[in-house]
């Protein structure tokens, strides 16, 4: 893969991290989007380029579709192509049904599926021009599944990011553009520690594998699916679940 640019959102840590870890790896060179967090996002691009990779940190707020068109342009300026997009920044809200105004639900909805429609529009046009492109949706098994405690703005947006991949498959096909979505169960990172104790110890009774997955066997799929080996992979979503139904 040595030779290819990635675009990673959220790319400075939980599960964002570990795939520019192993894209890293295996020399591929990327940028990784924060939008927060910039001394973390700086330091984990240093530690990339020490893995083999070749890593810039781009400061974006993926609710400003203006700020993507300058993410877009600052990428292509430094690396003059994308090749490979993952498209994994995500918020989660527990927000009962009754209870999500239009406010959050647009928020939500903003930064988990329309940035993706947008910023995957932006890189397939870039993709296109070499007839190869992969684009990486990180979904969720609560986008899949019913899954008690997954708000109906987060379920949505995650099963929305399905829908996309497939149609995005269909159309972008034809360019040797390969869009696929990995949807994790519950995975060790920021998002997951703050749930409370007696909802993990529930959740571990019930799991056939009795833990939490870690971000690194996300990672493991979203290298693969990136790979040449996946060239005849498209339009599929994929739990990494272990087992969790
Ligand atoms: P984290 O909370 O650890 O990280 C979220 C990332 O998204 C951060 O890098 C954050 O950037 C970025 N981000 C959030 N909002 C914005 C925004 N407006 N603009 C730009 N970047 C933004 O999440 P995880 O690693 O746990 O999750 C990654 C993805 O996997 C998400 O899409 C999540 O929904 C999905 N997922 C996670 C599961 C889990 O159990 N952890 C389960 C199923 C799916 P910054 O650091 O700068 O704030």
């Amino acid at each position: 893969m040595g030779g290819k640019t990635a675009l990673i959102t959220g790319g400075s840590r939980g599960i964002g991290k570990a795939i520019a870890e192993c894209f890293a790896r295996h020399h591929i060179q990327m940028g990784i989007v924060y939008r927060t967090h910039k001394k973390l996002a700086e330091c984990c691009a240093g530690e990339l380029e020490k893995l083999g990779g070749n890593a810039r940190a781009y400061q974006c707020d993926l609710r400003n579709l203006d700020a993507i068109d300058t993410l877009v342009e600052n990428v292509i300026k430094d690396f003059t192509t994308i090749d490979i997009l993952v498209n994994n920044a995500g918020v989660t809200k527990f927000t009962p049904f009754l209870e999500i105004s239009s406010e959050e639900w647009k928020e939500l909805l903003m930064v988990n599926l329309e940035s993706a429609f947008y910023l995957s529009q932006q890189c397939a046009k870039q993709m296109l021009k070499k007839k190869w492109g992969r684009i990486i949706n990180i979904g969720s098994l609560g986008g899949e599944r019913l899954i008690s405690g997954v708000a109906a703005h987060y379920a949505a947006s995650k099963a929305g990011l399905s829908g996309l991949t497939r149609v995005m498959a269909k159309e972008l096909g034809r360019y040797n553009i390969l869009v696929n979505c990995v949807a994790p169960g519950l995975i060790e990172t920021d998002l997951t520690d703050a749930l409370p104790i007696q909802r993990y110890k529930a959740f571990q009774k019930n799991h056939p594998l009795k833990r939490m997955g870690t971000p690194e066997e996300v990672a493991a799929l979203v290298g693969f699916l990136a790979s040449e080996q996946a060239s005849y992979i498209t339009g599929e979503t994929f739990l990494v679940s272990g087992g969790l139904m």
